[in-house]
């Protein structure tokens, strides 16, 4: 058959072909066995808290592998989901992509997993696995789009997905990570989305010897990156809106500690850093710590607040700055990360939660109270 050109017809054959798509999803929907009741925790709109709920986890495919769920971090972007903070939130809504549990089930092709293992799952459950950055292990960056672990669209039958303040989950083996029993499995849950979204850039701008690194916000994400940057060998500098973190972050593994609400410390920074992490979740001034960022050296973003950013162009080209950005990592970054993490026992500090403590979490993680991430232990969800 011939190719049409394009003609104002072409918006009548795109519908057509999103149809077609649309019935086979529904097909393959319906064709796939219904899989089992699974409880769990969702927010049914922006505005009511999380809540029991029942989710169909489907039954493994060929090469997927079902985890019975033992922990589940409480990352911010649950929060900005879970409030539809990003305008993306598909309801109802079961946050959590900090994932460990065991291995109940596996697909008749799965290699790397058996009942039994410990394995995590993170931000990301599918990608294309075909296009260039996929096949260079960066499937965060998937050009076909990464289907993440919750209120995104499953590839083959559009069904959403949902994540980890649950009971079980059902992912394609390619999307499981491999996790130590060195380490006190608990703390291992937040690496899988505060660990990698740090590791990762700090390994791409090459943070280590050498370099003076600035972390902003100590929370989940920037104690993580205290830690990686402090074993990464850098001189690490902890910015800090709460004064009452200092000690923590200097066990953390801070070297020097500044309130960015004392205009003399910021001031005495000026030009200072090679490399500045940002991982506040909140509003804030880009330009103070921008200013910060000596000549040459980087700004990366990786706090996604709701509302955009705002930036004086002059600040950047003061010290010829550059600002970037960073999304979690790739999977074979994602192993390495758990990987460097057993051996040289790094883990998240938590505080361990209940289910039913879900949304009191929530309510002191915007108010900058937590210590450094909560981690619920999902026996407490029955
Ligand atoms: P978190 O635990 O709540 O930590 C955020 C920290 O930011 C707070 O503890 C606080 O630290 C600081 N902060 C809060 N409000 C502030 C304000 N108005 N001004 C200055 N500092 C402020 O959050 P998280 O789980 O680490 O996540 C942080 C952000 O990263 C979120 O936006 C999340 O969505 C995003 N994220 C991005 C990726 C990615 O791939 N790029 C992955 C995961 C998460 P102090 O008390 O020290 O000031
Ligand atoms: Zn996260």
């Amino acid at each position: 058959m011939k190719t049409k050109k394009k003609s104002p017809r072409s918006s009548k054959a795109n519908t057509a072909t999103a149809k077609a798509k649309r019935s086979a999803r529904t097909q393959a929907a319906s064709t796939e066995k219904r899989g089992t009741l699974t409880p769990a925790y969702a927010a049914q709109s922006p505005t009511t808290p999380l809540a029991p709920f029942s989710i169909q986890r489907r039954d493994v495919r060929p090469d997927d592998v079902q985890l019975e769920i033992l922990y589940c971090g409480v990352c911010h972007s649950d929060l900005h989901m879970a409030r539809n903070e990003w305008g993306q939130t598909i309801y109802p809504v079961v946050p959590g992509h900090e994932i460990v549990g065991r291995v109940s089930a596996v697909g008749t092709k799965v290699t790397k997993f058996k009942t039994g293992d410990l394995a995590g799952v993170g931000v990301m459950v599918d990608s294309d696995r075909e296009c260039a950055n996929c096949r260079k292990g960066l499937e965060q960056y998937c050009t076909g789009g990464m289907v993440g672990t919750y209120s995104a669209h499953d590839r083959r039958t559009g069904e959403i997905t949902q994540g980890g303040y649950s009971k079980r989950i059902v992912t394609h083996e390619h999307f499981v990570y491999r996790v130590s029993d060195k380490l006190p499995l608990a703390g291992v849950a937040p690496l899988l989305c505060a660990g990698i979204t740090t590791y990762s850039p700090l390994r791409h701008w090459k943070v280590g010897k050498g370099t003076k690194l600035g972390v902003v916000g100590l929370g989940g994400l920037g104690h993580m990156a205290l830690k990686f940057g402090a074993s990464f060998g850098a001189e690490v500098t902890m910015l800090s809106t709460s004064p009452d973190k200092e000690k923590d972050a200097r066990r953390l593994g801070a070297n020097k500690f500044a309130l960015t609400n004392d205009p003399a410390q910021v001031k005495s920074l000026r030009n200072y850093f090679d490399v500045i992490l940002d991982t506040v979740s909140a509003k804030h001034d880009y330009n103070k710590y921008l200013e910060m960022v000596g000549l040459d050296g980087t700004m990366i973003l990786v706090g996604i607040p709701p509302t955009p950013p705002q930036f004086e162009i002059f600040t950047l080209m003061g010290q010829r700055r550059s600002l970037a950005s960073s999304g979690i990592g790739g999977v074979p970054e994602t192993q390495e990360m758990l990987d460097y993490c057993a051996d040289h026992d790094i883990t998240s500090d938590i505080e361990l939660i209940n289910i039913d403590y879900v949304n009191n979490a929530y309510v002191r993680m915007l108010k900058s109270d937590v210590r450094y991430r909560f981690v619920i232990d999902m026996a407490s969800l029955t």
